[in-house]
């Protein structure tokens, strides 16, 4: 069966163009797939349009869209073996990390088919008594989503559910490593019952099959989350035809611990927030920032744990985290941490591939912490979105504060006291989305995310991130319309 998706029907390619899917944990072919160019994109973005303009999604009551979503919910709680396994051979990553992805993509459908009917708008008080004032949400239109393979189904879910809830119409372009669980979404949105064109998919390469729909003149939003460079390049392109445009970019996200934090906790959590899916996710707290007479003690059992963590393919019940994505992200890894050495850096743990020769065909590079950073250093400014951490240290709340604030991004950061108040205080200064108050990384699909500075542009999830798929509308109405005698006439 072809594997592009437009206006309700499967195609190939119209070049035959194809692509092979590898599985990183050891290099296995996990499937070939269509791979789109330019005239399948525009193809599909026209066929959206069409549905957007003909079709009767946009006009249909918007709790009837968010029925069909919570419809897709249920369907996904149906699949959720399959569609966790889909997950798992694409991105290398454990299938239960999978399995928990999936039940957070369920969330978000219900989330948004729970809100989709609640907010029709507001009447505005103008002051005079012959005027009916109303301000209206409606759908932008065409929605052309983009987006990355570290958590391919659920950051599809963080635009697919509100663009649908909103009433638009969308073309989909996963990322061309991770095209799968994209495919079963688009099967599961049909099995729902979603209207043909309203759903289209384009596979393949970003400057080939993503890069085009940020120029066509057929869509109106574009919605893209992935690095940052693509993120200026698409706000470039999408500014030709001044679309709407949604960015969710990089983060460079400290970790802040203070003396007086719970130690274990701290160091526990420490681990996760960077080392999580081996670094390859846009909050991990990359950049420990520990108060000096803590630092060594920290750091010591930091690396004695970070050597234990075992690493292992998606069906390894005692892995601990899997493989990078590709060889070439793996090589990027590695550059990095040299150039950090470089810099002068200090090498605490890791800075290698495994020597387990059963991992040798995958991508695989162990936990790796550079301690002594400043924040002049390359290593410290760039995204590795690898297993590597970055430890500088601090004497204070204002130094803390102003080395945390020291970097282009600003997706998330963490603060770890047991001084509420100054968890308080450093959490107000902070200039990043998300701040968390001793954790790191749990979300909710009711609470906005998104980036300060370089991080992007708007917010996806909560109320923020269904306004984004949505116009405003102000719609006044004279009921004793006289004339005015403005001009004499
Ligand atoms: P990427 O920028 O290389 O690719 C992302 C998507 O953009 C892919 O689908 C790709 O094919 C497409 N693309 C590439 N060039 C394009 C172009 N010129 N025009 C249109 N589309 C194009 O990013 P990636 O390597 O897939 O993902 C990793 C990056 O994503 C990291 O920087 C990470 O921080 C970021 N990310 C951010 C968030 C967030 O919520 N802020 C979440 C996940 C990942």
């Amino acid at each position: 069966m072809p594997d592009l998706h437009i206006d309700g029907r499967w195609v190939g390619s119209r070049d035959g163009a194809r692509r092979e899917v590898l599985c990183p944990a050891d290099g296995s072919r996990v499937a070939t797939v269509d791979e789109a160019a330019g005239h399948d994109a525009a193809e599909a973005a026209l066929a959206a349009r069409r549905a957007f303009d003909r079709g009767a999604w946009p006009g249909t009551p918007a709790k009837e869209r968010g029925d069909l979503l919570l419809r897709v919910a249920a369907l996904l709680e149906r699949d959720k073996a399959a569609v966790a396994r889909a997950e798992s051979l694409d991105t290398g990553k454990r299938l239960v990390e999978s399995e928990y992805d999936v039940d957070d993509v369920i969330g978000v459908f219900r989330y948004y088919g729970g809100i989709a009917g609640t907010g029709a708008g507001r009447v505005v008080d103008t002051g005079n008594p012959d005027v009916v004032s109303r301000v209206v949400h409606e759908p932008v239109g065409v929605c052309a989503l983009i987006t990355p393979w570290n958590y391919p189904l659920l950051q599809t879910s963080w635009k697919v559910a509100p663009a649908l809830a909103a009433g638009n119409t969308f073309v989909l372009k996963p990322s061309e490593l991770t095209p799968s669980t994209a495919i079963l979404l688009i099967k599961l949105l049909e099995e729902a019952g979603l209207p043909a064109g309203v759903a289209n998919l384009v596979l393949g390469a970003g400057p080939r099959a993503g890069a085009p729909l940020t120029e066509h003149p057929a869509v109106d939003l574009v919605s893209f989350t992935g690095g940052l460079a693509t993120g200026r390049a698409i706000m470039a392109s999408a500014a030709g035809t001044v679309k709407k445009v949604a960015l969710e970019l990089g983060g460079k996200n400290p970790n802040i611990v203070f003396a007086d934090a719970d130690v274990e906790a701290a160091l526990d959590m420490a681990l996760t927030a960077v080392f999580l899916h081996s670094g390859q996710v846009c909050s991990a707290g990359a950049r420990l920032l520990v108060e000096e007479p803590l630092h060594e003690a920290f750091v010591a059992e930091l690396a004695a744990r970070a050597d234990r963590i075992r690493l292992g393919g998606p069906f390894d019940e005692r892995a601990e985290t899997g493989p990078l994505i590709s060889a070439e992200h793996l090589a990027k890894v590695e550059a990095y941490v040299q150039a950090g050495l470089d810099e002068g850096a200090e090498l605490r743990c890791g800075g290698r591939r495994p020597d387990e020769p059963d991992l040798a065909k995958g991508h695989y590079y162990r936990p790796t912490i550079l301690d002594r950073c400043h924040t002049g250093m390359r290593a410290v400014q760039d995204e590795s979105f690898g297993p590597v951490l970055t430890v500088e240290t601090f004497t204070g709340e204002d130094e803390a504060v102003r080395l945390a604030n020291d970097t282009v991004y600003g997706l998330a950061g963490a603060v770890w006291t047991s001084d509420a108040g100054r968890a308080q205080r450093v959490a107000g200064r902070l200039r990043h989305g998300t701040i968390w108050i001793n954790d790191f990384h749990p979300y909710v699909p009711q609470a906005e995310w998104g980036g300060y500075k370089q991080s992007g542009v708007g917010r996806e999830l909560g109320l923020a991130g269904l306004a984004e798929y949505q116009e405003t509308k102000h719609v006044w109405q004279n009921v004793r319309p006289a004339p005015q005698r403005w001009f004499g006439g």
